[in-house]
């Protein structure tokens, strides 16, 4: 009935999807944590798979991003302050984050594939919100690296891993949770960080030094406190650098502005000067990268289940629309042609998922099985480069699904399209992931040996896996011009090792689909261009998300 003063009664626009569960409307990630071994923990992965999906995350999200964090570098008095204030929408959001231990959980967790499990954590809560999960993201990462100087592990674990946010800017001793950032990038180089300037001078003969220089992206900078390298007498070398010195004053981390950047706006990624910075040697000097390393691989993992996220959030919202809509007489979603889009898209996120939750199930054991820290070795520069390369361009096919409802911040997806090209710069563009691949394959010949016997269990599924393994297997023997042929033999590996997961753990619609557009030459390089033949609905249906 329309009102007698209106002009229209509006029709066709399909309600919000709001108020469901993320984890257990994703049929994928959900078998994902049972093959991990975390079958157990469904019901706590609910809990943040719900929080995720509820109006009160959604808006969180909304305000953390309208209302971005701001620097202020003095107090009213000219005294210099440094310090970065977040809207409360990012409290609460880091709060929910770090009470459901996705900071850092897998470190104290006695329960099950506790790092497979915190994945899907993860990849359900991302999808409220990106921004914050960078400083939860780093905390996690720190803790292997800090391991390599006991002592200081002891003092900050147990706080590193505690349940309690306390985002107040104070001295580390009084509190009862802290987070950690990582600072590596510096103006003339942040790929190549033995190019990095910044030194570090030793105070006497211990672990203690002061730091004097500077870097270019310091993301989180109200963390308490950073890995860094710098570089000291013996090389380059990490340290660990807090906010706040031991004795309880401030450390004079200088934080000259704040990036502006294309997204990721509810975090605060800064540019960082310091002179005689107080900081404490973690690992040996001269073994910088060797020890940061261990961060930068958990951060690595963590890109990719951030892209996983933001394909699942896509499909998620571009399905669910285009079920609700008509369009030239029937649901959109049953139009041949969006048909073909959207299990494509869908296509993708299962592949991004499944390929995701069998990385993190290897970070679960990869301390004593040595096959499985074979595989992360290949496997996570490999997984980070696909699953981060396809998701911008997943995310403005997704976003193009909504039509002009998905350019318009209100339908959130304007902010997935920002967020997706960052996981594919951070932590290892694309380039340099690629040759770190290369590096693996011709050091580590064993990690290669890994990823093939981890394939030979798809293989004899379909024989388009079984003839894209035997090509690529034979093209890997000749490595001549690998590096300028580097992001293709890449995205072979990716393919082939999604398509081996797929044949063996996903519906035959979505393996089928998979090998025929991804594994066979002809395939289109948009989204929506699946061959005939292929048994679409079922494969739209298992990724529409489900609100009860
Ligand atoms: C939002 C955001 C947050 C960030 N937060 C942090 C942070 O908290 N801490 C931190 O330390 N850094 C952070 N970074 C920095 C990030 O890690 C670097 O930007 C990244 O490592 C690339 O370094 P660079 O910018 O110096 O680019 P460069 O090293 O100059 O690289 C530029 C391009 O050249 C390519 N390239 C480099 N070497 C080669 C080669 N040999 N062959 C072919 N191509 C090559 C790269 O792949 C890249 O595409 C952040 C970046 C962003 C965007």
């Amino acid at each position: 009935m329309v009102a007698a003063d209106a002009t229209h009664e509006v029709t066709n626009e399909p309600p919000p999807l709001a108020g469901y569960d993320i984890f257990r409307s994703d049929a994928a990630l959900v078998e994902g944590v049972s093959r991990a071994g975390a079958g157990d923990r469904l019901d706590e992965i609910s809990e943040i798979g719900r929080r995720a999906g509820s109006p009160e995350a959604q808006e969180w999200a909304r305000q953390a991003n309208r209302n971005p964090p701001e620097l202020r570098t003095h107090d009213r008095y000219g005294n210099r302050v440094d310090v970065v204030e977040y809207h409360p929408a990012y409290h609460l959001l880091m709060e929910t984050a770090v009470g459901h231990g996705l900071h850092a959980a897998p470190w104290a967790d006695d329960g099950p594939a506790p790092h497979a499990a915190r994945a899907a954590k993860v990849i359900s809560w991302y999808q409220a919100d990106g921004g914050h999960v960078c400083p939860i993201s780093m905390t996690y990462s720190v803790v292997p690296a800090l391991r390599h100087e006991s002592a200081l592990a002891d003092d900050l674990v147990p706080r590193l891993t505690s349940r309690d946010y306390d985002g107040t800017n104070a001295p580390l001793e009084g509190k009862a949770g802290i987070t950690a950032g990582m600072a590596m990038t510096e103006k003339q180089g942040g790929s190549d960080v033995r190019a990095n300037t910044t030194v570090a001078s030793p105070i006497g003969t211990g672990r203690e030094y002061r730091i004097t220089g500077h870097k270019w992206f310091c993301s989180a900078p109200m963390s308490d406190g950073f890995l860094m390298l710098a570089n000291a007498p013996g090389g380059l070398s990490c340290f660990w650098v807090p906010r706040w010195t031991p004795d309880g004053g401030r450390n004079p981390i200088r934080i000259q502005r704040l990036k502006d950047k294309l997204g990721d706006r509810s975090n605060a990624s800064s540019e960082i000067e310091m002179r005689d910075v107080w900081c404490a040697r973690v690992g040996d000097e001269g073994r910088g990268i060797r020890t940061i390393i261990e961060m930068v691989n958990h951060t690595r993992l963590d890109c990719v289940l951030g892209s996983t996220a933001i394909m699942r959030q896509g499909v998620s919202q571009a399905t669910w629309h285009t079920h609700h809509r008509s369009a030239f007489g029937r649901p959109l979603d049953q139009q041949p042609l969006m048909a073909n889009v959207l299990a494509d898209l869908a296509v993708e996120s299962e592949a991004a998922t499944l390929a995701a939750m069998r990385l993190a199930q290897c970070f679960d054991v990869m301390r004593s099985d040595e096959h499985a820290a074979l595989l992360a070795r290949l496997l996570t520069p490999v997984v980070k480069y696909w699953t981060c390369k396809r998701a911008p361009q997943h995310a403005a096919e997704s976003l193009e699904c909504l039509g002009g409802a998905g350019y318009v911040e209100e339908s959130d997806l304007p902010r997935l399209f920002r967020q997706s090209p960052l996981n594919g710069v951070w932590e290892g563009s694309g380039n340099v992931i690629c040759l770190d691949v290369l590096r693996a394959i011709m050091r580590e010949p064993l990690a290669l040996d890994a990823y093939w016997a981890e394939v030979g269990l798809g293989l004899g599924a379909d024989a388009r896996l079984d003839d894209a393994a035997t090509a690529l297997q034979k093209d890997l023997t000749d490595l001549d011009e690998a590096e300028s042929r580097a992001r293709r033999i890449v995205e072979r590996l990716a393919l082939v090792f999604q398509a081996s997961l797929i044949v063996r753990h996903s519906t035959p619609e979505i393996a089928d689909a998979f090998c025929a557009s991804r594994l066979v030459d002809g395939g289109g390089r948009v989204f929506g261009t699946l061959p005939t033949g292929l048994s679409l609905a079922p494969i739209v249906e298992r990724a529409r998300p489900v609100v009860t």
